[in-house]
């Protein structure tokens, strides 16, 4: 199976996934748009989520960071005068000073994420979905922000008037994003930010025409009119999508088969089928692993069906 993935929700759902089908069956592609240089090295946020829940190492109360980290080397700077973008643990540190060390001899992203995934003993295909530098920007009404600084200093907190990824018209799908999409028929879209981390990926140019070929099957990231956790709904509203589940399908019409409403959301089935999408009904709320393991088994069956 194949997986498009941001870095919160979707890899709550690989969590169940990889209990219910062979890790090495899993690819996954994940948003890069979020990336940044931070005091020289460069960080993934959504790649390293994915990377320390697969070598379970992930800090699983607030699904970012390396489980029981410090923030030593953070602290020091921070009281020299150095304040950094991101609030980096020390052990998450090493892992991008080794990224970026792979980087300065050459290697393209892709070809460091497959090394560090290796080092990490992880058996997944986990791929930046482009190795071409991609930046989802957000204009304010005090002007243009990196969507990092948005959400990290100003806290989402400033008004959206609109939300752009800076240099994706120019980049192009990675090779080996194109070779897994060439062989895998079977698309899962976890329930990510449409706009900030799935945007990206399908906004990547010639994904959209890929993706009208597969069967694709999204789980929803908003329940009822609010999104679990996260900006999502302020995004999607500036870009004129409803803050609801059918909201979601508008976002991915142009190729979406099934999609995955929570059973608490009390959204109009019939309001789907002029977008061309069945919906079906499940508890996609992933307090535990054992709720991401049934909903993964229904994602199963619904592929199969
Ligand atoms: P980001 O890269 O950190 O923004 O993470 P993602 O885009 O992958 O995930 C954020 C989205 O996941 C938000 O829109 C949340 O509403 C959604 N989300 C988080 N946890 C859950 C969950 O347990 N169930 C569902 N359905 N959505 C979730």
């Amino acid at each position: 199976m194949l997986v498009l993935s941001g870095g919160t929700g979707t890899p709550k759902l690989l969590n169940g996934l990889r209990k219910v089908m062979p890790e090495e069956d899993i690819t996954v592609i994940v948003n890069t748009a979020e990336d940044l240089w931070v005091s020289g090295n460069l960080v993934t946020p959504d790649i390293d989520t994915v990377l320390y829940m697969f070598s379970d190492r992930i800090d699983i109360d607030k699904w970012w960071g390396v489980a029981d980290d410090t923030f030593r080397t953070y602290e020091l700077m921070k009281s020299l005068g150095h304040r950094e973008r991101m609030m980096l643990g020390d052990l998450d540190r090493a892992t991008h000073i080794i990224r970026t060390e792979y980087l300065r001899n050459g290697y393209s992203l892709t070809d460091s994420i497959r090394s560090l995934s290796a080092s990490m003993g992880i058996k997944a295909k986990v791929l930046p979905m482009s190795d071409d530098q991609v930046a989802t920007i957000i204009v304010t009404p005090a002007g243009k922000m990196h969507f990092q600084d948005f959400w990290i200093s100003d806290h989402g907190e400033p008004e959206v008037l609109d939300v752009f990824q800076e240099g994706i018209g120019t980049a192009t799908i990675s090779p080996a994003v194109l070779e897994a999409l060439g062989t895998e028929e079977h698309i899962l879209i976890g329930p990510s930010n449409p706009i900030t981390s799935i945007g990206p990926i399908i906004g990547l140019p010639g994904m959209v025409d890929i993706l009208r070929k597969k069967k694709v099957i999204a789980v929803s990231p908003i329940i009822g009119n609010e999104p679990v956790s996260g900006p999502a709904g302020k995004l999607m509203q500036s870009k004129g999508f409803p803050v609801s589940s059918l909201g979601v399908a508008a976002c991915y019409r142009e190729f979406l088969d099934v999609l995955f409403i929570d059973e608490r959301d009390t959204a109009d089935e019939s309001m789907f089928a002029d977008l061309g999408c069945k919906v079906v009904r499940a508890d996609t709320l992933m307090r535990t692993r054992e709720i991401s393991m049934d909903l993964s088994r229904l994602v199963m069956e619904q592929f199969n069906a």
